[in-house]
């Protein structure tokens, strides 16, 4: 598209042709005025001047000639024309030369009606006159008439003044329009584009101005996104790197020592068993970052379809698959394991919420005390489907209730090392919740327990598999 013209210059173009054309308009309005008003004050000048030399000439016609001939009429011309149309006298012109006047139109009305005024060329002179006619009381008509030219050329000074006026005024017009083009341009060229003000401009372009710093607002706070999600990403780098090395170190450390041959022959099963032990950690640990970046990416571009496809999903059998897989681990922490509740539908991803299930019981089993108990139980509160983990566990203190749903997040690093945690378990919890649009709430009290409840949002029970909960409840 091609560059649009200057504001600036339109404006003005615009001021100086409307004033142009004003002041040109006025002039040629007011000449013309001029110029008929000349001529009616010529008509009326040569009626009055008839007027008076009628009465000068009076009734002696006879030598009416010599009267005439004795008057200083300067520019008027004066005919007198005999009642049968011969001219007997005038000013201009040889009177004996001259053809009859009888069908001269001044001539003819004023023997009609005693007086003519009339504008027409004047076949003697040559030019356009304004004629004056009266009839005299013996019948004959005396004429008087001026060069119309010659009247218009008296008022030409006037307008020559009038057309510098004119002219004075379209420059003077010319320079507000450009003072004016530009200060009304100014208050859109002051505006700042880093931190523009709808109320420092025009109201009209406040929609504009109001547009883009919303969008300027939305920019900055996208950029902050970003760098807060690139932070983010350096440091979960860091420390995915740091926590795969540890694992890492411990099996190429005791193989090391096994193919060196250091590690007596009776001793190389207990080797062996943690350097399996370390490979399942890796193992679970490379799982929940896939996980984790799984649940990453769709957020990140809003598809819920690359987790996989929603269906209902019975939380209760999930769990009931849970408590039963953790069954040994609970045993050998001397943790009693007990599942309540009845079939509740939600729709959802089976593996995501069997994983969110998985970790939330593992760490009540994990963080538990010798003889501790844990409680699983599903059920509807409100007409809204919940599940509960409630343990008699270590607890978690306040301080650290908020952070624990950060990645790689752990109260007791020391701790959790020994017991095998790196702090992703609750932060897959956080986003599998996230993606059921359910509720996390977590009541812990450090030495008695903790008990955490995930509410679901009311899901439409299939028909089909009604009867299942209606017969369990
Ligand atoms: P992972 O689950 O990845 O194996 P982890 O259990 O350490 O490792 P999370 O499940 O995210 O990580 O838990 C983070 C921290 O929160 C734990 O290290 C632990 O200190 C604390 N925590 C979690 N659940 C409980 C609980 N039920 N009782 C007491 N502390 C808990
Ligand atoms: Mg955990």
């Amino acid at each position: 598209m091609p560059q649009q013209p200057s504001l600036v210059r339109r404006l003005f173009l615009t001021f100086a042709v409307l004033s142009t054309a004003v002041a040109l308009i006025v002039f040629f309005v007011s000449a013309g005025l001029f110029q008929f008003s000349a001529v009616e004050d010529a008509h009326v000048l040569l009626s009055e001047e008839a007027t008076l030399v009628s009465s000068a000439l009076g009734d002696a016609s006879s030598n009416a000639e010599e009267k005439l001939e004795g008057l200083d009429m300067r520019d008027t011309r004066v005919t007198l024309i005999e009642r049968d149309g011969t001219v007997s006298f005038d000013t201009d012109a040889a009177a004996e030369d001259m053809p009859s006047h009888a069908d001269r139109p001044e001539f003819e009305e004023a023997l009609e009606h005693g007086s003519a005024s009339v504008e027409r060329p004047s076949e003697t002179m040559g030019y356009v006159s304004i004629y004056q006619a009266t009839r005299l009381a013996d019948g004959s008509v005396l004429r008087l008439s001026v060069d119309r030219a010659g009247v218009v050329a008296m008022i030409f000074n006037e307008a020559l003044l009038l057309l510098l006026v004119d002219v004075v005024l379209i420059v003077l017009s010319l320079i507000a329009a450009h003072v004016l083009a530009r200060r009304l341009v100014a208050p859109i060229l002051s505006l700042d584009p880093a931190h523009p003000d709808a109320r420092q401009s025009y109201s009209e372009i406040a929609p504009l101005v109001n547009k883009i710093s919303s969008q300027q607002e939305l920019l900055a706070k996208q950029v902050e996104e970003l760098k807060g999600a690139e932070a983010m990403r350096r440091e979960f780098t860091a420390n995915v790197t740091h926590e795969l090395k540890t694992p890492l170190a411990s099996i190429s450390g005791a193989a090391e020592l096994i193919k060196s041959g250091i590690v007596k022959p009776k001793d190389i099963p207990d080797f062996a068993g943690r350097i399996y032990a370390e490979a399942q950690r890796l193992a679970s640990l490379v799982n929940d970052i896939l996980m984790l970046s799984k649940l990453d990416e769709s957020e990140r571009s809003q598809d819920r379809s690359f987790m996989g496809s929603d269906e209902p999903v019975d939380l209760y059998r999930v769990a009931h698959d849970v408590v039963d897989r953790l069954g040994s681990a609970a045993r050998k922490k001397q943790v009693s394991l007990e599942l309540k509740g009845k079939p509740v539908f939600v729709r959802g991803l089976p593996r995501l919420l069997d994983e969110m299930v998985q970790n939330l019981c593992s760490n009540a089993i994990r963080y538990n005390k010798e003889g501790g108990s844990v409680k699983v139980t599903v059920a509807t509160k409100g007409g809204l489907p919940v599940l509960v983990v409630a343990d008699t566990g270590i607890g978690i203190p306040s301080e650290h209730q908020s952070k624990v749903f950060e990645r790689f997040y752990r109260v007791d690093p020391a701790r959790a090392r020994e017991t095998g945690g790196t702090g992703l378990g609750l932060a897959i919890v956080k986003h599998a919740v996230m993606y059921h649009n359910a509720d996390i709430d977590l009541v812990s009290t450090p030495g008695e327990g903790t008990t955490i409840t995930v509410t679901f949002p009311p899901s439409l029970v299939p028909s089909r598999l009604k009867h299942i909960e209606d017969s369990a409840g």
